[in-house]
């Protein structure tokens, strides 16, 4: 591990200002991190993935709370630990696909420390990202891609380019993408809102650049709109064993069924996107349809039209089409 300095940051003019003295892609190479909950930031420190000049400690920032805005939805502050998060009262009766979601990640002892920024912001688990003796992209821009002929069994089959194949890993920020979600970010520059869909970029020819975050920006909180009523929301997720193991492919579906047919629908998929992966397309194939078989299948092909899997990953093109298909039975259901 490199040496860094290590300040605390107990208000968010605080941490902004101090990020301000090292932002990111300095060219003497000098970086800011913010720490949350440390579950990834320590881990990729001690393999020496990230190397920052200076990590800014804004878990005690008093960003660390749900509360309900006037005329509906939900505020969430990035501070917030998912434990916390999951089992909100607003979250529980609101929001259940985001509950599911949280509660699906990892154990409980990294839920209590894992924070809503920090989710957002967590970094693949592409094994090449995290072996710095090996070529990656994302890590080392220009080194090439380890994982397009080596071990990609857990990775993308969407949004993929030639350059990295690597998937989001997360599962909020998949039910995140479903809800419509909106990030709320500052810096000395200012204050900006980005839809949760802009807030996660594709890799294209620059895999090193995953969100539309500037050097310096603080994740502060993020907004759920007031959600459609009568709908219900499922997240469900597909992995190699049942606990503390990430997504091999998941679904966020948040539905309203009105006289047999789909009134409103929000799909997004997990485990095979390069980040979260919505699909409008799925979602305009089921509007005004009557939620069955035939018509979910439908849509998962359509979701699934442009996958690209690699060598060891094909399975994932079916196996996220029926999580899919499950997913939407699940969420349709009259009570
Ligand atoms: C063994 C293991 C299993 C896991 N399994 C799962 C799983 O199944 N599903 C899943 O979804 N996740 C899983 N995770 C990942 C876990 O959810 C993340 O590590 C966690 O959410 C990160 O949150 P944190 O607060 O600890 O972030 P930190 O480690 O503190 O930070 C992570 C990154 O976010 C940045 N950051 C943090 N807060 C902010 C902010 N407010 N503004 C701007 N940048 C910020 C940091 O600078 C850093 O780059 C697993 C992790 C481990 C170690
Ligand atoms: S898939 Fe992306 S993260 Fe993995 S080795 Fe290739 S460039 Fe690196």
């Amino acid at each position: 591990m490199e040496l860094f300095q290590i300040k605390r940051a107990t208000d968010v003019m605080q941490a902004i200002e101090s990020a301000r003295r090292y932002p990111d892609n300095q060219p003497e190479g000098a970086s800011t991190r913010f720490l949350a909950g440390g579950t990834t930031l320590l881990d990729l420190m001690k393999l020496d993935v990230e190397r920052p000049t200076q990590v800014i400690d804004i878990h005690r920032l008093p960003l660390d709370r749900v509360e309900a805005i006037d005329g509906g939805g939900v505020t969430i502050g990035a501070t917030m630990r998912n434990t916390d998060l999951a089992n909100h009262p607003l979250i529980k009766a609101h929001y259940p696909v985001l509950s599911q979601a949280l509660l699906s990640g990892a154990s409980a002892q990294l839920r209590n420390m894992a924070t809503t920024g920090g989710n957002l912001m967590q970094r693949t688990r592409c094994v090449y990202f995290r072996d710095t003796a090996t070529p990656c992209n994302k890590r080392e821009p220009g080194s090439g891609c380890s994982a397009i002929d080596g071990f990609n069994r857990n990775l993308a089959i969407l949004g993929t380019s030639d350059h990295c194949i690597a998937t989001n890993p997360s599962d909020m920020n998949v039910a995140m993408t479903a809800l419509e979600a909106t990030v709320h970010v500052e810096s000395t520059q200012g204050k900006r809102s980005i839809a949760i869909d802009d807030f996660f970029l594709l890799p294209g020819t620059t895999p090193e650049r995953e969100t539309a975050l500037n050097p310096g920006e603080l994740i502060t909180h993020v907004t759920l709109p007031a959600p459609t009523p009568g709908s219900r929301s499922v997240y469900l997720k597909l992995r190699d064993r049942a606990s503390y193991e990430f997504a091999l492919a998941s679904a966020a579906v948040v539905a309203t069924v009105s006289s047999g047919r789909i009134e409103h629908i929000r799909i997004a998929l997990g485990g095979v996107g390069v980040k979260p992966w919505r699909s409008r397309e799925a979602e305009a194939s089921l509007l005004g349809r009557a939620p069955d078989a035939t018509t979910f299948q439908a849509a998962a092909e359509v979701a699934l039209r442009l996958a690209r899997p690699q060598s060891q990953n094909g399975f994932k093109v079916e196996l996220a089409m029926r999580c899919l298909q499950h997913t939407l039975k699940l969420a349709t259901q009259t009570a």
